[in-house]
Protein backbone atom coordinates (compact mmCIF):
# COMPACT_ATOMS: atom_id res chain seq x y z
CA UNK A 1 0.00 0.00 0.00
CA UNK A 2 0.86 3.56 -0.59
CA UNK A 3 0.40 6.61 1.16
CA UNK A 4 1.01 10.23 -0.98
CA UNK A 5 1.65 12.83 1.76
CA UNK A 6 3.04 13.28 4.60
CA UNK A 7 0.52 15.72 6.84
CA UNK A 8 -1.59 14.18 9.74
CA UNK A 9 -4.14 12.63 7.38
CA UNK A 10 -0.80 10.53 5.53
CA UNK A 11 0.41 9.89 8.80
CA UNK A 12 -3.34 8.57 10.32
CA UNK A 13 -3.88 6.58 6.94
CA UNK A 14 -0.60 4.31 7.51
CA UNK A 15 -1.32 3.98 11.42
CA UNK A 16 -4.92 2.79 10.64
CA UNK A 17 -3.72 0.31 8.05
CA UNK A 18 -1.30 -1.50 10.43
CA UNK A 19 -4.20 -0.75 12.88
CA UNK A 20 -6.58 -2.55 11.45
CA UNK A 21 -4.70 -5.74 10.35
CA UNK A 22 -2.42 -4.61 7.33
CA UNK A 23 0.82 -6.31 7.26
CA UNK A 24 2.04 -6.26 4.06
CA UNK A 25 4.26 -3.57 2.37
CA UNK A 26 3.61 0.14 3.66
CA UNK A 27 5.29 3.42 1.89
CA UNK A 28 4.40 6.68 2.75
CA UNK A 29 5.76 9.56 -0.16
CA UNK A 30 6.21 12.91 1.33
CA UNK A 31 7.28 16.09 -0.30
CA UNK A 32 8.05 17.73 2.62
CA UNK A 33 12.00 16.68 4.37
CA UNK A 34 10.70 16.99 8.04
CA UNK A 35 9.02 14.08 9.39
CA UNK A 36 5.32 14.02 9.64
CA UNK A 37 3.85 17.28 12.07
CA UNK A 38 1.14 18.74 13.09
CA UNK A 39 0.00 21.78 11.62
CA UNK A 40 -2.50 23.94 14.30
CA UNK A 41 0.99 24.78 16.61
CA UNK A 42 1.87 26.57 14.16
CA UNK A 43 0.09 29.56 14.12
CA UNK A 44 -0.47 29.12 17.65
CA UNK A 45 2.47 28.15 20.09
CA UNK A 46 5.26 28.30 17.31
CA UNK A 47 4.73 31.64 16.35
CA UNK A 48 4.70 32.37 20.08
CA UNK A 49 7.93 30.95 20.55
CA UNK A 50 6.31 28.44 23.16
CA UNK A 51 6.98 25.49 20.86
CA UNK A 52 9.31 24.78 17.96
CA UNK A 53 9.19 21.08 17.19
CA UNK A 54 5.49 19.52 16.36
CA UNK A 55 6.54 16.52 14.79
CA UNK A 56 4.09 13.87 15.39
CA UNK A 57 4.65 10.84 17.92
CA UNK A 58 5.00 7.86 15.44
CA UNK A 59 7.15 4.78 15.36
CA UNK A 60 8.14 4.82 11.93
CA UNK A 61 10.34 1.49 12.52
CA UNK A 62 7.36 -0.27 14.78
CA UNK A 63 4.75 0.98 11.96
CA UNK A 64 6.85 -0.69 9.57
CA UNK A 65 6.41 2.41 6.78
CA UNK A 66 8.72 2.91 4.99
CA UNK A 67 9.21 6.82 4.68
CA UNK A 68 10.02 8.52 1.36
CA UNK A 69 10.27 12.12 2.63
CA UNK A 70 11.67 15.40 0.57
CA UNK A 71 9.80 12.92 -2.63
CA UNK A 72 6.97 13.99 -4.57
CA UNK A 73 4.31 11.96 -6.19
CA UNK A 74 4.38 13.09 -9.89
CA UNK A 75 1.58 11.21 -11.40
CA UNK A 76 -0.67 8.34 -11.28
CA UNK A 77 -0.73 5.58 -14.41
CA UNK A 78 -0.89 2.12 -13.69
CA UNK A 79 1.75 2.45 -10.86
CA UNK A 80 2.11 5.97 -8.86
CA UNK A 81 5.14 7.82 -10.79
CA UNK A 82 7.45 10.07 -7.91
CA UNK A 83 10.51 12.09 -8.04
CA UNK A 84 11.96 8.44 -6.62
CA UNK A 85 10.96 6.76 -9.45
CA UNK A 86 7.63 4.68 -9.85
CA UNK A 87 6.02 2.45 -7.14
CA UNK A 88 3.68 0.03 -7.84
CA UNK A 89 0.63 -0.04 -5.29
CA UNK A 90 -2.46 -2.46 -5.31
CA UNK A 91 -4.14 -0.05 -2.36
CA UNK A 92 -3.25 4.16 -2.84
CA UNK A 93 -4.41 6.67 -0.14
CA UNK A 94 -4.23 9.99 -1.72
CA UNK A 95 -3.77 12.78 1.53
CA UNK A 96 -1.35 15.61 -0.21
CA UNK A 97 -3.06 18.40 1.27
CA UNK A 98 -3.56 21.57 0.39
CA UNK A 99 -1.09 24.68 -0.75
CA UNK A 100 -1.56 28.46 -0.01
CA UNK A 101 -2.41 30.83 -2.36
CA UNK A 102 -0.13 33.44 -3.16
CA UNK A 103 -0.82 37.13 -4.50
CA UNK A 104 1.23 38.65 -7.40
CA UNK A 105 3.86 41.21 -7.27
CA UNK A 106 7.79 41.07 -6.54
CA UNK A 107 7.77 42.09 -2.53
CA UNK A 108 8.56 39.51 -0.20
CA UNK A 109 5.29 37.95 1.01
CA UNK A 110 5.07 34.92 4.01
CA UNK A 111 2.49 32.48 3.71
CA UNK A 112 2.03 29.96 6.73
CA UNK A 113 1.72 26.24 6.25
CA UNK A 114 4.67 24.52 7.21
CA UNK A 115 7.36 24.35 10.04
CA UNK A 116 9.92 26.20 7.79
CA UNK A 117 6.96 28.73 6.79
CA UNK A 118 6.47 29.07 11.07
CA UNK A 119 10.01 29.80 11.53
CA UNK A 120 10.51 32.30 9.11
CA UNK A 121 7.67 34.28 10.13
CA UNK A 122 8.34 34.18 13.66
CA UNK A 123 11.53 35.27 12.99
CA UNK A 124 10.68 38.64 11.50
CA UNK A 125 7.96 39.62 14.11
CA UNK A 126 10.27 41.85 15.87
CA UNK A 127 8.97 44.99 18.48
CA UNK A 128 7.71 47.40 16.03
CA UNK A 129 7.88 46.21 12.94
CA UNK A 130 5.48 46.95 10.86
CA UNK A 131 3.03 43.86 9.55
CA UNK A 132 0.40 44.08 7.25
CA UNK A 133 -1.49 40.87 7.16
CA UNK A 134 -3.85 39.94 4.06
CA UNK A 135 -6.94 38.13 4.61
CA UNK A 136 -9.11 37.94 8.11
CA UNK A 137 -9.66 34.47 7.91
CA UNK A 138 -8.49 31.64 10.39
CA UNK A 139 -5.05 32.01 9.73
CA UNK A 140 -4.90 35.40 9.29
CA UNK A 141 -6.49 36.16 12.72
CA UNK A 142 -4.06 33.87 14.84
CA UNK A 143 -0.72 35.51 13.37
CA UNK A 144 -2.84 38.77 14.08
CA UNK A 145 -2.80 37.93 17.54
CA UNK A 146 0.81 36.26 17.61
CA UNK A 147 2.44 39.30 15.67
CA UNK A 148 0.64 41.99 17.90
CA UNK A 149 1.31 39.73 21.06
CA UNK A 150 4.90 39.97 19.79
CA UNK A 151 4.95 44.05 20.04
CA UNK A 152 4.45 44.76 16.16
CA UNK A 153 2.32 47.10 14.60
CA UNK A 154 -0.17 45.08 12.47
CA UNK A 155 -2.44 46.21 9.43
CA UNK A 156 -5.21 43.31 8.47
CA UNK A 157 -6.65 44.27 5.01
CA UNK A 158 -9.74 41.81 4.21
CA UNK A 159 -11.38 41.76 0.95
CA UNK A 160 -14.97 41.25 2.50
CA UNK A 161 -16.70 43.48 4.71
CA UNK A 162 -15.81 41.21 7.87
CA UNK A 163 -13.44 39.02 9.50
CA UNK A 164 -14.22 35.64 8.73
CA UNK A 165 -16.83 36.23 5.92
CA UNK A 166 -15.87 33.32 3.78
CA UNK A 167 -15.71 30.97 6.82
CA UNK A 168 -19.14 31.79 8.69
CA UNK A 169 -21.02 34.32 7.28
CA UNK A 170 -19.92 38.15 7.44
CA UNK A 171 -23.47 38.92 9.85
CA UNK A 172 -20.79 36.47 12.26
CA UNK A 173 -17.92 37.12 11.41
CA UNK A 174 -18.47 40.87 12.05
CA UNK A 175 -18.78 40.59 15.53
CA UNK A 176 -14.98 40.03 16.16
CA UNK A 177 -14.38 42.75 14.50
CA UNK A 178 -13.66 44.41 17.60
CA UNK A 179 -11.18 42.09 19.42
CA UNK A 180 -8.70 43.72 16.33
CA UNK A 181 -9.44 46.87 17.69
CA UNK A 182 -8.73 45.51 21.07
CA UNK A 183 -5.67 43.81 20.26
CA UNK A 184 -4.18 47.33 18.58
CA UNK A 185 -4.65 45.74 15.38
CA UNK A 186 -6.22 48.46 12.66
CA UNK A 187 -8.26 46.39 10.89
CA UNK A 188 -9.42 47.11 6.89
CA UNK A 189 -12.45 45.76 5.57
CA UNK A 190 -13.89 45.90 2.47
CA UNK A 191 -10.45 46.79 0.72
CA UNK A 192 -8.97 44.39 -1.78
CA UNK A 193 -5.20 44.34 -2.29
CA UNK A 194 -3.78 44.04 -5.83
CA UNK A 195 -0.27 43.21 -5.49
CA UNK A 196 2.80 42.74 -2.91
CA UNK A 197 5.55 44.58 -3.64
CA UNK A 198 8.91 45.85 -1.99
CA UNK A 199 7.82 47.92 0.99
CA UNK A 200 4.21 47.15 1.40
CA UNK A 201 0.71 45.93 -0.43
CA UNK A 202 -0.51 47.30 -3.30
CA UNK A 203 -4.51 48.28 -3.14
CA UNK A 204 -6.81 47.18 -5.82
CA UNK A 205 -8.67 50.94 -5.39
CA UNK A 206 -5.80 52.56 -5.54
CA UNK A 207 -2.91 53.62 -2.24
CA UNK A 208 -1.27 51.45 -0.84
CA UNK A 209 -0.01 50.01 2.98
CA UNK A 210 3.67 50.28 4.24
CA UNK A 211 5.03 47.50 5.79
CA UNK A 212 8.28 45.49 6.42
CA UNK A 213 6.68 42.07 6.82
CA UNK A 214 4.09 40.73 4.54
CA UNK A 215 1.65 37.66 5.63
CA UNK A 216 -0.26 36.26 2.69
CA UNK A 217 -3.68 34.58 4.55
CA UNK A 218 -6.21 34.57 1.94
CA UNK A 219 -6.75 30.31 1.40
CA UNK A 220 -5.20 27.37 0.25
CA UNK A 221 -5.88 25.21 -2.65
CA UNK A 222 -6.19 21.47 -2.70
CA UNK A 223 -2.68 19.94 -3.94
CA UNK A 224 -4.32 17.72 -6.62
CA UNK A 225 -2.26 19.09 -10.08
CA UNK A 226 0.00 15.98 -10.02
CA UNK A 227 -3.40 14.31 -10.64
CA UNK A 228 -4.35 15.79 -13.90
CA UNK A 229 -4.57 13.34 -16.69
CA UNK A 230 -4.75 10.53 -14.04
CA UNK A 231 -8.41 10.00 -15.02
CA UNK A 232 -9.34 10.64 -11.36
CA UNK A 233 -12.01 13.38 -11.13
CA UNK A 234 -11.05 16.59 -10.03
CA UNK A 235 -13.25 19.38 -9.39
CA UNK A 236 -12.00 21.43 -6.24
CA UNK A 237 -10.15 18.43 -4.53
CA UNK A 238 -10.01 14.89 -5.24
CA UNK A 239 -13.81 13.82 -5.74
CA UNK A 240 -14.46 10.67 -3.48
CA UNK A 241 -17.91 9.19 -2.79
CA UNK A 242 -19.17 8.40 1.04
CA UNK A 243 -16.29 5.60 1.02
CA UNK A 244 -13.44 8.48 0.18
CA UNK A 245 -13.18 5.99 -2.59
CA UNK A 246 -12.14 7.59 -6.22
CA UNK A 247 -13.70 6.17 -9.42
CA UNK A 248 -10.47 3.99 -9.82
CA UNK A 249 -10.72 0.98 -7.39
CA UNK A 250 -7.94 0.77 -4.78
CA UNK A 251 -7.58 4.58 -4.87
CA UNK A 252 -8.64 6.59 -1.83
CA UNK A 253 -8.14 10.16 -0.87
CA UNK A 254 -8.33 11.98 2.51
CA UNK A 255 -7.80 14.70 4.59
CA UNK A 256 -8.13 18.50 2.87
CA UNK A 257 -7.79 17.27 -0.61
CA UNK A 258 -10.74 15.44 -0.44
CA UNK A 259 -13.76 16.21 -1.72
CA UNK A 260 -16.21 13.86 -0.65
CA UNK A 261 -20.12 13.66 -0.45
CA UNK A 262 -21.83 14.05 3.10
CA UNK A 263 -25.02 11.57 3.39
CA UNK A 264 -25.85 14.17 6.18
CA UNK A 265 -25.58 17.35 4.48
CA UNK A 266 -26.50 15.60 0.97
CA UNK A 267 -23.59 17.39 -0.99
CA UNK A 268 -19.64 17.62 -1.37
CA UNK A 269 -17.66 18.67 1.51
CA UNK A 270 -14.16 19.71 1.54
CA UNK A 271 -13.40 20.70 4.97
CA UNK A 272 -9.54 21.87 5.28
CA UNK A 273 -9.56 21.13 8.89
CA UNK A 274 -7.57 18.96 11.65
CA UNK A 275 -10.50 16.87 12.34
CA UNK A 276 -11.16 15.82 8.99
CA UNK A 277 -7.65 14.55 8.47
CA UNK A 278 -7.77 12.80 11.99
CA UNK A 279 -10.43 10.91 11.42
CA UNK A 280 -11.39 10.18 7.49
CA UNK A 281 -8.35 7.97 7.13
CA UNK A 282 -9.91 5.63 8.83
CA UNK A 283 -12.87 4.91 6.72
CA UNK A 284 -10.40 4.93 3.93
CA UNK A 285 -8.06 2.41 4.97
CA UNK A 286 -10.87 0.20 6.01
CA UNK A 287 -12.05 0.65 2.35
CA UNK A 288 -9.04 -0.67 0.90
CA UNK A 289 -8.74 -3.61 3.81
CA UNK A 290 -12.14 -4.80 2.16
CA UNK A 291 -14.51 -3.04 4.84
CA UNK A 292 -17.49 -0.69 4.75
CA UNK A 293 -17.26 2.33 6.42
CA UNK A 294 -18.87 5.67 5.80
CA UNK A 295 -17.20 8.57 6.70
CA UNK A 296 -20.14 11.18 7.28
CA UNK A 297 -18.99 13.40 10.53
CA UNK A 298 -20.39 16.91 11.65
CA UNK A 299 -17.58 18.87 10.52
CA UNK A 300 -15.46 20.57 13.39
CA UNK A 301 -12.71 22.79 13.88
CA UNK A 302 -11.40 25.37 16.34
CA UNK A 303 -9.31 28.71 16.53
CA UNK A 304 -7.54 30.23 18.98
CA UNK A 305 -7.31 34.13 18.38
CA UNK A 306 -7.37 37.20 20.20
CA UNK A 307 -7.44 35.02 23.76
CA UNK A 308 -10.53 33.47 22.54
CA UNK A 309 -11.84 30.01 21.83
CA UNK A 310 -13.40 29.88 18.76
CA UNK A 311 -15.21 26.42 18.16
CA UNK A 312 -17.18 25.03 14.82
CA UNK A 313 -19.44 22.18 14.25
CA UNK A 314 -21.37 21.80 11.50
CA UNK A 315 -22.25 23.00 7.61
CA UNK A 316 -24.40 26.66 8.09
CA UNK A 317 -24.79 27.18 4.13
CA UNK A 318 -27.58 24.46 4.95
CA UNK A 319 -29.51 26.68 6.95
CA UNK A 320 -32.30 28.77 6.45
CA UNK A 321 -32.05 30.66 9.46
CA UNK A 322 -29.13 32.03 12.06
CA UNK A 323 -30.12 32.51 15.98
CA UNK A 324 -27.62 34.18 18.68
CA UNK A 325 -27.35 32.73 22.04
CA UNK A 326 -25.62 35.25 24.51
CA UNK A 327 -25.20 38.85 23.23
CA UNK A 328 -21.87 38.88 20.89
CA UNK A 329 -21.42 42.78 21.58
CA UNK A 330 -21.08 42.59 25.52
CA UNK A 331 -18.12 40.89 27.46
CA UNK A 332 -18.64 37.02 27.65
CA UNK A 333 -18.90 34.25 25.22
CA UNK A 334 -21.70 33.69 22.54
CA UNK A 335 -22.70 31.31 20.81
CA UNK A 336 -23.95 31.58 16.79
CA UNK A 337 -26.70 28.50 15.72
CA UNK A 338 -27.66 27.59 11.49
CA UNK A 339 -31.39 26.04 11.67
CA UNK A 340 -32.83 24.71 8.78
CA UNK A 341 -36.58 23.96 9.91
CA UNK A 342 -36.22 22.95 13.66
CA UNK A 343 -33.02 21.68 13.18
CA UNK A 344 -29.87 22.65 14.25
CA UNK A 345 -27.23 22.12 11.54
CA UNK A 346 -24.31 23.98 12.40
CA UNK A 347 -22.95 26.12 15.50
CA UNK A 348 -20.27 28.43 16.19
CA UNK A 349 -19.44 29.35 19.60
CA UNK A 350 -16.93 31.97 21.19
CA UNK A 351 -15.29 30.70 24.59
CA UNK A 352 -18.34 28.36 25.01
CA UNK A 353 -17.04 24.56 24.49
CA UNK A 354 -19.83 23.37 26.72
CA UNK A 355 -22.42 24.35 23.77
CA UNK A 356 -19.96 23.22 21.02
CA UNK A 357 -19.80 19.71 22.45
CA UNK A 358 -24.02 19.60 22.85
CA UNK A 359 -24.90 20.83 19.54
CA UNK A 360 -22.14 18.71 17.90
CA UNK A 361 -23.74 16.09 19.15
CA UNK A 362 -27.94 17.18 18.56
CA UNK A 363 -26.43 17.87 14.86
CA UNK A 364 -25.23 14.29 14.08
CA UNK A 365 -28.33 12.96 15.77
CA UNK A 366 -30.65 15.30 12.76
CA UNK A 367 -32.30 16.01 16.10
CA UNK A 368 -34.87 18.55 17.10
CA UNK A 369 -34.53 21.50 18.95
CA UNK A 370 -36.99 24.34 20.26
CA UNK A 371 -35.50 27.89 19.06
CA UNK A 372 -36.58 29.60 22.25
CA UNK A 373 -34.78 27.81 24.53
CA UNK A 374 -31.84 27.39 22.12
CA UNK A 375 -31.71 31.56 21.94
CA UNK A 376 -31.58 31.18 26.09
CA UNK A 377 -27.98 30.92 27.05
CA UNK A 378 -28.61 29.51 30.55
CA UNK A 379 -30.28 26.83 29.16
CA UNK A 380 -28.56 23.73 27.91
CA UNK A 381 -28.07 23.58 24.07
CA UNK A 382 -31.11 19.79 23.85
CA UNK A 383 -33.03 18.49 21.66
CA UNK A 384 -36.88 19.11 22.45
P1 LIG B 1 -1.44 18.64 4.85
O1 LIG B 1 -1.24 18.92 6.28
O2 LIG B 1 -1.41 19.78 3.89
O3 LIG B 1 -0.34 17.57 4.42
C1 LIG B 1 -0.13 17.20 3.09
C2 LIG B 1 1.33 16.86 2.89
O4 LIG B 1 1.51 16.33 1.59
C3 LIG B 1 2.25 18.06 2.99
O5 LIG B 1 3.37 17.75 3.79
C4 LIG B 1 2.66 18.31 1.55
O6 LIG B 1 3.95 18.86 1.43
C5 LIG B 1 2.63 16.92 0.99
N1 LIG B 1 2.46 16.90 -0.46
C6 LIG B 1 1.80 17.80 -1.24
N2 LIG B 1 1.87 17.42 -2.53
C7 LIG B 1 2.57 16.27 -2.56
C8 LIG B 1 2.93 15.39 -3.58
N3 LIG B 1 2.62 15.62 -4.86
N4 LIG B 1 3.63 14.27 -3.24
C9 LIG B 1 3.95 14.02 -1.96
N5 LIG B 1 3.63 14.84 -0.94
C10 LIG B 1 2.93 15.93 -1.24
N6 LIG B 1 -7.34 23.07 11.74
C11 LIG B 1 -8.15 23.16 12.82
O7 LIG B 1 -9.17 22.47 12.87
N7 LIG B 1 -7.86 24.01 13.84
C12 LIG B 1 -6.76 24.81 13.84
O8 LIG B 1 -6.55 25.57 14.79
C13 LIG B 1 -5.89 24.75 12.72
N8 LIG B 1 -4.81 25.53 12.67
C14 LIG B 1 -4.01 25.49 11.56
C15 LIG B 1 -2.91 26.34 11.49
C16 LIG B 1 -2.09 26.33 10.37
C17 LIG B 1 -0.91 27.26 10.31
C18 LIG B 1 -2.37 25.47 9.29
C19 LIG B 1 -1.50 25.48 8.05
C20 LIG B 1 -3.46 24.62 9.34
C21 LIG B 1 -4.29 24.62 10.48
N9 LIG B 1 -5.40 23.78 10.57
C22 LIG B 1 -6.22 23.85 11.67
C23 LIG B 1 -5.74 22.86 9.47
C24 LIG B 1 -5.11 21.49 9.61
O9 LIG B 1 -3.80 21.58 10.07
C25 LIG B 1 -5.19 20.80 8.26
O10 LIG B 1 -6.55 20.58 7.97
C26 LIG B 1 -4.45 19.49 8.23
O11 LIG B 1 -3.07 19.71 8.40
C27 LIG B 1 -4.68 18.75 6.91
O12 LIG B 1 -3.92 17.59 6.88
P2 LIG B 1 -3.61 16.86 5.50
O13 LIG B 1 -2.72 15.71 5.87
O14 LIG B 1 -4.86 16.60 4.77
O15 LIG B 1 -2.81 17.90 4.59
Amino acid sequence: MIVAGGGLAGVRTAEALRAQGYTGPLTLVGAEPHRPYDRPPLSKGVLRGDVDDTTLDTDWAALGCELLLGHRATGLTDVLETTAGPLAFDGLVIATGAAPIRLPGDGPQHVLRTIDDARALRAELRPGARVAIVGAGWIGAEVATAAAAAGCRVTVVEAADAPLAGAVAAEVGTKTARWYAEAGIELRTGVKVASVERGGLDLAGGGSVEADVVLTGVGVRPETAWLEGSGLTLDDGVVVDERLRTGRPGVYAAGDCAAWWSPTFQRRLRVEHWDTALNAPEVAAAGLLGGERVYDPVPYFWSEQFGHMVQYAGHHPVADTMLWRGDPSAAGGWSACWLSGDRLVAILTVDRPRDLLQGRRIIAGHKRVDRSALADPAIAVKET
